[in-house]
């Protein structure tokens, strides 16, 4: 099935790109990718809270063409549960690592693994109906009590690269 706004997020992604770096917290595992910014979402559910140990997790979604492991890869580990979620991590610190999303050509990339994310910046919060009672309300960004169609997280996350 050929999906015409996944094209157009491929496309936003690859215009002016530069080049990020990320790791694991012992330093295993090190990856790079290209990408024109660095656009994120926070998903406020049970499932990142556990996964993260905290409020949300903070994702950036990067085209797996640019993505390359640096060093690494074997300890990369991956846990994926019945509903599909999947979460990689290092396998000698536990520090969430990017993973491949959904069979689609994208990683994920846990924000906090990034060398540098000065220019990172939240425009989509998720499941905001189950936050926890200590979280707090998001002060930008566009919000969501579940989760929209992936076509509407994508286009939010590179709506600001329109030509
Ligand atoms: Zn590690
Ligand atoms: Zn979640």
């Amino acid at each position: 099935m050929r999906r015409s706004y996944l094209a157009r997020f491929m496309r936003a992604l690859g215009m002016n790109m530069k080049l990020h770096n990320g790791q694991c917290s012992c330093g295993s595992v090190t990856f790079k990718f290209s990408s024109n910014t660095l656009l994120a979402y926070q998903c406020h559910c049970s499932i990142c809270r556990r996964a993260t140990g905290s409020a949300f997790s903070t994702t950036i979604m990067a085209s797996e063409t640019s993505f390359e492991w640096e060093r690494g890869k074997d300890k990369v580990g991956t846990y994926t549960k019945e509903s599909g979620y999947k979460v990689s991590f290092c396998t000698q610190c536990g520090s969430p690592v990017p993973n491949k999303f959904r069979g689609l050509p994208l990683y994920t990339v846990p924000a906090g693994s990034l060398d540098d994310s000065s220019s990172l910046e939240i425009v989509v919060h998720l499941h905001l109906g189950s936050q926890a009672a200590w979280d707090r309300e998001p002060a930008t960004g566009d919000k969501f009590d579940e989760i929209p169609s992936l076509q509407t997280v994508m286009e939010l996350l590179h709506a600001q690269n329109q030509p």
